[in-house]
């Protein structure tokens, strides 16, 4: 009988631990989502179903504090009691009825906790977070190890199939390892041997604890990626210890949480650290090392992961967010199905940043992560004729969710193209990831029968005889009305971004918000013939922009010369009215790394700063309430990104004539717009209809 081959075939294969069989290589990577806390887990326990259902091999929860020491923030989720370990059986029987295999995260936070009981072995403050953690004293160390070792102990009181202990990014173990953050003289600072203890005693005692049927992970952080960082060899030899010392499975952590090195955010190329884990397993089998290794970080399809695991770098891949964007990731590559996975565009404005905000995370692209009970989408029972105006992410999500209900849907854009301002997004060096979006829209309507008409542009009067019309026309750039904008050197972003008009090369940009920084990076990385130089596509050229080396070559894999980086194309000064520092507006946890990226790029970034006039000479600004030190910037370029309106023409000439429209996305609202917001309204629009 002639059975097809597997697309992937060692993504699928099956991983034999020994005391248990995963059934896939994809490990569902520990995300915090904030569904960890309080005493009901009922939702974490949806959402972990879902996630095993859809196939994956071993998913590893959120991390818990063994205790409150451990606490990331007060009343993080924590397992130390049997009560708890009740509590948890939720999860663990709705992951085990779908046929899958579950680990808690044991995570002690130490000096990143953001709250007053923190403990570190020294006392030393982290820069991200205000609390200076106290110094245990040995006894204090020991009540450390038990805790781990209890809540190991009440994971398998609640089913779990395993632990991971979170031994990397910089927490509590981390700091032990690390000469500058452990300063002891006792038995658990001083040389290397004293510094790597605490993991093998947590290790041994937690193996001797639970016994030899349950999987134990263990997150080595490979590359610190911080000044100080563990040597090569340092991080080898731990390895080695903890393998031999009773883990099943190492996991492979990338980066302190403080470092100044970007490691998922989306301009961080795919799989940019499988080589990391490469090393570790060349090591491994030198030692005739057999645990198997896991590596991770921005691998987010299953081409990508295919391809690591088929050339060795690693036994299994990690995947966290990608799981939050689709649960159905490992069923749809098993299907041969790859192109209908909605992939992650690693923006982090749902998952990290929610969790940053103390907001529940979601996904920009799936708003269902972490709402699984929630925003369900039925079947219809009354099937009714739709007409979505718009497809842009707003218009897109609600007519492929509205036709998979069952719904009669066309699908209108004046465009010749779907997608609205992606297809602007997706041409910025480092929001690459947009295509996919992108791709995934363009399957989903082929697939779910929406009718769509492009090159239409709609009015009221061709929407007649529809029973439901949704408006998601979007927005028009602001009219900044500053005196001189029709002077020839005056461009819009539209200009730049859709109609490629070619641009000076001493450029002015005029507004500091999300598209004001898209298109400095843009124009600092595209020559005058429009090839644009992403490093996002090019690992050395990015490793050598943010300072990654070897770890072999320099402590914690950070290099002493950084940045590197090609001049930039254009010189590029970007500008607003507001005081303060420009770029304060962006995302939580990756506005820093647009600011650095401009920065090193020479991007002189102002605030504070009035237009008062636009002429040959150039820009003429001054600066502060009282329009002071009036100054000439010379350019020979002028880019507008002055924020948006609502397209809202459509919208209000259906008011005019008394028909109901349903209004999303930017026609609906163009303040603080963003395509999470787009996609988020547009979902929930369309569950409901
Ligand atoms: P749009 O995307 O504007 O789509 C509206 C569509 O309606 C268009 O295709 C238009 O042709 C069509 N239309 C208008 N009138 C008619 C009519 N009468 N008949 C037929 N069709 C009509 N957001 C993020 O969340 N993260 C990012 O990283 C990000 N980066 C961005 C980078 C750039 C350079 C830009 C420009 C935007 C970026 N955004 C980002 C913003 C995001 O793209 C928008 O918030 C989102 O596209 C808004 O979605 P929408 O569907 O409401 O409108
Ligand atoms: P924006 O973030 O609102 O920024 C608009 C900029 O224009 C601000 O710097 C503003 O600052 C300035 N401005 C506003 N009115 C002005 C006026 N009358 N004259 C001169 N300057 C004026 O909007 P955007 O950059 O156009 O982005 C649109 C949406 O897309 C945003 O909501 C954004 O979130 C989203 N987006 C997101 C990302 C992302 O990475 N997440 C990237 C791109 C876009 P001052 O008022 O201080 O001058
Ligand atoms: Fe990925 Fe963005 Fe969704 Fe987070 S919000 S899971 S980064 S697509």
């Amino acid at each position: 009988m002639h059975t097809p081959a597997s697309p992937y075939p060692h993504l699928l294969s099956p991983l034999d631990l020994g005391h248990t069989v995963l059934k896939n290589r994809v490990l569902m990577g520990s995300m915090h989502t904030g569904l960890e806390e309080g005493r009901d887990l009922r939702k974490l326990a949806a959402y972990c179903r879902e996630r095993a259902e859809g196939g994956v091999g071993l998913i590893v929860t959120g991390g818990f504090a063994p205790n409150i020491a451990g606490w990331a923030k007060p009343f993080a989720g924590t397992l130390a009691t049997s009560g708890a370990a009740m509590r948890h059986r939720v999860v663990t029987d709705a992951v085990h009825q779908a046929g899958g295999q579950i680990a808690l995260q044991i995570l002690h936070t130490g000096r990143y906790a953001y709250q007053p009981f923190a403990v570190a072995p020294s006392r030393i403050k982290s820069p991200i977070s205000p609390f200076t953690p106290r110094e245990l004293s040995a006894r204090g160390v020991e009540r450390q190890i038990r805790a781990f070792v209890n809540c190991a102990v009440k994971a398998r009181e609640a089913g779990y199939d395993g632990v991971e202990i979170m031994g990397s990014e910089g927490y509590f173990i981390n700091q032990f390892l690390a000469r500058h953050t452990n300063k002891r003289t006792d038995q658990w600072g001083g040389d290397y041997s004293q510094r790597m203890r605490l993991p093998l005693e947590i290790v041994a005692r937690t193996r001797e604890a639970v016994g030899k049927d349950f999987t134990l992970i263990y997150r080595l952080s490979m590359i610190d990626l911080v000044p100080n960082g563990s040597t090569w060899d340092e991080v080898v030899q731990l390895g080695k210890a903890v393998a031999q010392g009773g883990a099943t499975i190492i996991n492979t952590g990338i980066g302190w949480h403080e470092a100044r090195v970007p490691t998922i955010a989306t301009s961080v190329p795919r799989a940019a650290f499988a080589w990391v884990t490469a090393k570790m397993k060349a090591e491994f089998a030198a030692a005739g090392i057999t645990t198997p290794l896991v590596t991770s970080n921005r691998i987010n399809t299953p081409e990508v992961a295919e391809g690591i695991l088929a050339s060795g770098q690693a036994d299994m891949v990690s995947m966290a967010r990608p799981l939050l964007a689709d649960p159905e990731f490992v069923n749809k590559a098993a299907a041969g199905q790859a192109d209908l996975i909605n992939t992650c565009i690693a923006c982090n404005q749902a998952c990290l940043d929610h969790v940053f905000q103390n907001k529940t995370s979601s996904c920009l692209v799936n708003p269902r992560a972490c709402r699984e009970t929630e925003l369900v989408f039925r079947p219809t029972v009354a099937k009714k004729r739709v007409a979505v105006v718009g497809a842009g992410p707003a218009g897109l999500t609600a007519a492929i969710h509205l036709a998979d209900r069952g719904h009669a849907v066309s699908l209108f854009d004046a465009a010749a193209e779907i997608g609205g301002q992606l297809n602007l997004a997706k041409q910025v060096p480092g929001k690459e990831e947009f295509h996919e979006m992108l791709r995934y829209f363009r399957r989903k309507v082929e697939t779910t029968g929406v009718s769509l008409h492009l090159n239409t542009r709609v009015a009221a009067a061709d929407l007649a005889g529809y029973d439901e019309v949704v408006v998601a026309t979007g927005i028009t750039p602001r009219d900044p009305k500053i005196p001189g904008q029709d002077h020839p050197k005056v461009l819009s972003y539209l200009d730049v971004l859709r109609h490629h008009h070619p641009v000076g090369q001493r450029v002015v940009i005029i507004g500091a918000g999300g598209i004001g920084f898209d298109v400095a990076e843009y124009l600092v990385s595209t020559d005058p013939q429009g090839h644009v130089h992403s490093t996002t596509l090019d690992l050395p050229a990015w490793q050598a922009e943010w300072g990654v080396t070897d770890p072999a070559l320099a402590p914690g894999g950070l290099s002493p010369q950084r940045p590197q980086v090609s001049p930039p194309e254009r010189q590029v000064t970007l500008l607003q009215r507001k005081a303060g520092k420009p770029g304060a507006g962006l995302g939580k946890t990756t506005g820093w790394i647009h600011r650095a990226a401009l920065k090193n790029k020479n991007v002189e970034m102002v605030g504070g700063v009035n237009y008062e006039r636009i002429a040959d000479e150039g820009l003429l600004v001054t600066y502060g309430e009282k329009r002071a030190n009036a100054t000439w910037i010379p350019c020979d370029s002028v880019v507008l990104c002055t924020g948006q309106v609502s397209l809202r023409a459509l919208a209000d000439e259906l008011q005019a004539l008394g028909k109901t429209a349903h209004v999303i996305g930017g026609a609906f609202e163009a303040g603080e717009l963003d395509a999470k917001r787009a996609i988020d309204q547009a979902a929930r629009l369309a569950a409901v209809l």
